[in-house]
Order: structure tokens, then sequence, then C-alpha cells
């Protein structure tokens, strides 16, 4: 891929990342994506076209509202690069095409998902509902012009959100009965119905025992050491943390989705052979 087309697919998944960043931080408190314009949330500063240029203008104004000096979050120029590079990877992936933008929509939206459970343990309808129409035309758009590796054809992606939301609702039941508290928001039911029909249901399953591995690795083993020392330095109760299991369903997704077949592929042959 020429360096030039990797260019402007860095600059448009930049621009997207911009208003990925809106929706990160107004969703969770139901505030309208669309209005108001982007401001300073201290002094209220609208921001000019030349202070909303994605990753450069946070390095020009040098991390600080140019009128009232208050610090701009890193986390705006870092989704906003990071959706840039998942735009350069899906077109390297598939070349200039219908796949690359799917590809690099589905991986958005769950970059998406990921920050804003981990930032508020909640995940948008926004981000969902966007993403099964979008996968769900997508489908039958890549069934009628015979492009549909690596995502779910038509049926697939019906069965695959049908199996994605019962799985993780199983789980998260299980947990809740294990754990005797809530384990699991109504949001990782509505990820999986996304994610499932990208999918399909058999690397849907695949994706929820990915999560799950690696959730509980890292909570048994980074989350709750580090909450159970720090609450003992402070003399209170430990108490298990919530889980926001959609940071993990996320990765474990376009994990799935790139390399699910040759796993299912080989766990079938070993079952049969
Ligand atoms: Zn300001």
């Amino acid at each position: 891929m020429s360096a030039g087309a990797s260019g402007i697919a860095f600059m448009l998944g930049a621009c997207v990342g911009s208003f990925l960043n809106v929706c990160i931080l107004r969703w969770p408190a139901n505030a309208s994506v669309v209005r108001p314009r982007s401001s300073c949330p201290r002094c209220s500063h609208g921001l000019a076209w030349y202070d909303n240029i994605p990753v450069l203008s946070w390095f020009v104004l040098r991390a600080r509202c140019r009128n009232c000096r208050e610090p701009i979050a890193a986390l705006y120029p870092i989704v906003e690069a990071l959706t840039g590079l998942i735009w350069v990877l899906a077109l390297w992936y598939a070349g200039p095409s219908f796949m690359a933008l799917r590809l690099a929509v589905f991986a958005t939206i769950l970059l998406g998902v990921a920050i804003t459970d981990f930032r508020d343990y909640v995940i948008p309808d926004g981000f969902t509902v966007t993403g099964l129409l979008f996968l769900g035309v997508a489908s039958v758009i890549g069934a009628w012009t015979g492009s549909e590796f690596p995502f779910a054809d038509p049926v697939d992606a019906l069965f695959g959100a049908c199996v994605g939301a019962g799985a993780i609702t199983i789980v998260g039941w299980l947990g809740e009965v294990a754990l005797k508290k809530e384990a699991m928001g109504f949001g990782d039911s509505t990820l999986m119905a996304m994610a499932g029909a990208a999918l399909g249901p058999g690397r849907a399953l695949l994706t929820v025992l990915i999560a799950a591995i690696l959730g509980a690795v890292i909570f048994v083993g980074v989350v709750i050491p580090i909450g159970w020392w720090r609450a003992r330095a402070r003399g209170v109760p430990f108490e298990t943390p919530l889980v926001p299991f959609g940071v993990f369903l996320a990765p474990a997704a376009v994990l799935a989705l790139i390399w699910g077949d040759a796993v299912l592929g080989w766990y079938i042959g070993r079952l049969t052979g």
C-alpha cells in the first residue's frame, strides 16, 4: 500500500477518532454528540477549526486551552492516533475496499466501547445499536458483492448476534450467582449481539471464552491484589471491584475475527481427528 493512501487512511481515521472522543465523553452522560460544539470545559471557549485538528492541535496547543490554559487530557490525541492506526491497518489488511471500511468501523466502535466501559462502567447503546445496524447491512452488501471473509454471512450474522448475546448473558448470570452480587451489565449483552453479528456463532463463543480467560487473569492476578493491598494500607474493608467486561470483550472480538477460524479449525480437527 502506498504511503499516500496510508496517510489518507490515517487522517480519515483520526477525524473519526475525534468524533469518537465526543461519543466516549458525552454518551455516558446521556448528552447529545451533535450539539453543542466542542468547547473548553472550564472557560467554555469554543474551539476554532485550527484548535480541533486531530492529534496535531493537542501538540500545537501544548495540551492547554488557548484561552484559559486549562490542561487538555491526553486521551484526545491518543484516541485519535489509535483510530488513525486502526484505519491504516484495515487498509493494509483488505486493500482499498468496502471490506476495509467494514473492518475499520467495527474496530473503531470496539475501541470506543472498551474506553467508555473502562472509564464509566457503561456500554452506551449509541455504539452497539449503530454497530449492529451497520454490521447487519454490511453482511447483506458483503453477500451481494461476494466479499465476506473474515465477516459472517447474513444468516450467520443473525445466529451470531443471538448466540453472542445469549452466551454472555449466561456467563453473567452464573457470575452473579457465584459472586452473590451484580457481575455484568446489560451492555455486555448488547455488545456481544453486535460483535456476534460480525463474527457468527462459533467465533462469538470463542470471543466470550478469550475475554473470560483474559479478564480472570488480569482481575485475579492484578486488580484484586492491588485493591486488597490498597484497602489494607488505608485500613478499610476490601470490596471486589466491578468488572468492566467490555474492556476484555472488545479486543477478544478483534482477535476472534482475524484468527478465530484458524483456532476453531485446529480445535475441531483435534476433536474429530
Ligand atoms: Zn479554557
